[in-house]
């Protein structure tokens, strides 16, 4: 049977941009077909814009420190000049995603695509049918926004980056990362933070210390965080949007942000009426592979709900390519992703957390906690806190979390070593590099504390 395409990707962010150019590289011809901005969330309103606004924000700890060494600094911030600045990055990036794909001879389709069938692919504005030996459905995921009254009033992680002007106040409901990241990101640039979360710590799922020593680090940062509580309603005060939460009490803010997670983009792509299987949490299911249900559609990124990161997307799109279009069937390993939280102070973490790591066997853990060196001559009293756990008597790296300046680059280093199946001794067997926080993790003597039969000893 003849196609038009050998794959239509729906979607052009991290997994369909790169499954589409690796698949035209192997001689595919591929259509990409993008209803938004190609380069998708994390360039377009995620990743890059929000490390370039935590950027703009830590510049206040910066200039704080500054003074202790020495400098004067008389610094003000200006809204519109970042907004103005990031958005030629992103428009920047957006060209090179788009000429590397029509590089290998990607045709890139502006439109909104809905599946018909499991060859079929219809272009919503254009109206024309188009056919493909495989679709890989790569539309990710969107936020989240409660069922409450006044909810159109609050605004996402997809307005935050563009508001017209800097709130005087904000309150962000929600408790990952994306919910810290921008109370950083606004904290940092002088805006009055609150943080509201159903429960009772934030940053579930992470160890107990990185959640503690972030809570700390915001908290001493100026963000307030309720806990146990949510936005039962919200309400239109003159320029501000008064919040009642669900004990009873109200206060207005100058914008109300929901990072209150996010849901595969799956409405009205039509996967059901091709008989592609979902998951009980509304995801695409897949299989290994990346192949749903439907033999001839794939789904690679955040619509399929295994891990919600930029390079798990990127890695999944491109081993799809090499299952479906180079003969080399390849799976993709979700067990140990490294991670960043880039937050102030900033989390990196690989591997087991110290509570799942008690449960699987003996362990033992080695913490340090010390004033990072470009704060001693400060008056800041801010702790590093580096994290390491391991099988006991020296064995095998299980996990590694670290808080505070640099964690995020320390963790994909690391987290070479840990996919590597590195040891307590490998880590001893390595010479410190003085002087750095990094050194902690190749200079634990003995263990804080150990697990045995799952107590702490
Ligand atoms: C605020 C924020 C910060 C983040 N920070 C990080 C980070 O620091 N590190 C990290 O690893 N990850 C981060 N992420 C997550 C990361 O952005 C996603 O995991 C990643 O973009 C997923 O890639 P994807 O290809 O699955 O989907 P996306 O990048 O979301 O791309 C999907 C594309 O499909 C398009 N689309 C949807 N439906 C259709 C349709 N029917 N027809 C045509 N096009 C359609 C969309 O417009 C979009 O461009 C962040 C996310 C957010 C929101």
């Amino acid at each position: 049977m003849d196609f038009d395409y050998d794959l239509i990707v729906i979607g052009a962010g991290s997994g369909g941009v790169r499954a589409a150019r690796m698949a035209a590289t192997y001689g595919a011809k591929v259509a990409i077909v993008e209803e938004f901005r190609v380069g998708g969330t994390c360039v377009i309103r995620g990743c890059v814009p929000k490390k370039l606004y935590v950027y703009a924000a830590r510049f206040r700890d910066q200039f704080d420190i500054a003074q202790s060494f020495g400098w004067h600094v008389d610094a003000s911030f200006d809204w519109p000049t970042l907004v103005a600045a990031k958005e030629k990055e992103i428009t920047r990036l957006e060209h090179a995603y788009a000429s590397n794909l029509e590089k290998p001879g990607v045709e890139i389709i502006r439109d909104r695509a809905e599946v018909t069938g499991p060859n079929g692919v219809r272009l919503v504005r254009d109206g024309r049918e188009l056919s493909a030996k495989y679709i890989l459905v790569a539309t990710g995921a969107r936020p989240f926004v409660p069922d409450i009254p006044g909810a159109e009033l609050g605004i996402t992680s997809n307005e935050a980056f563009d508001l017209p002007r800097l709130p005087h106040s904000i309150l962000i409901e929600g408790g990952g990362y994306i919910a810290v990241e921008f109370a950083t990101i606004f904290a940092g640039l002088g805006v009055n933070t609150t943080i509201i979360y159903r429960g009772d710590c934030i940053l579930r799922g992470f160890d107990e210390d990185m959640r503690r020593g972030l809570e700390a680090g915001l908290t001493e940062r100026g963000v307030r965080i309720i806990y146990q509580t949510t936005i039962k309603s919200l309400a239109k005060t003159g320029d501000d949007v008064t919040a009642t939460f669900s004990d009873g009490v109200s206060a207005p803010y100058g914008v109300v942000m929901f990072a209150t997670g996010r849901r595969p983009n799956i409405d009205g792509l039509g996967l059901e009426s091709a008989g592609v299987k979902l998951t009980e949490h509304g995801s695409v299911a897949v299989d290994e592979y990346s192949q749903t249900s439907v033999p001839s559609i794939y789904a690679v990124g955040d619509v399929t709900g295994r891990a919600q990161l930029t390079p798990v997307a990127i890695r999944e799109g491109w081993y799809f390519a090499e299952t479906v279009f180079n003969d080399n069937p390849l799976k993709v390993d979700h067990s140990l992703i490294p991670t960043a939280v880039f937050a102030e102070p900033e989390i990196g973490t690989v591997g087991l957390t110290e509570a799942e790591a008690a449960t699987h066997g003996d362990v033992d853990v080695y913490v340090s906690r010390f004033r990072p060196m470009q704060n001693t001559l400060s008056d800041r009293t801010e702790r590093m806190i580096m994290k390491l756990i391991t099988e006991k008597d020296e064995g095998k790296v299980l996990g590694v979390h670290l808080l505070g300046p640099g964690a995020a680059e320390m963790i994909q280093l690391v987290g070479v070593a840990v996919s590597m199946g590195a040891t307590k001794v490998d880590l001893d067997r390595t010479i410190a590099l003085h002087p750095s926080a990094a050194e902690e993790l190749v200079t634990f003597k003995s263990p804080s504390y150990s697990y045995r039969d799952c107590k702490r000893v």
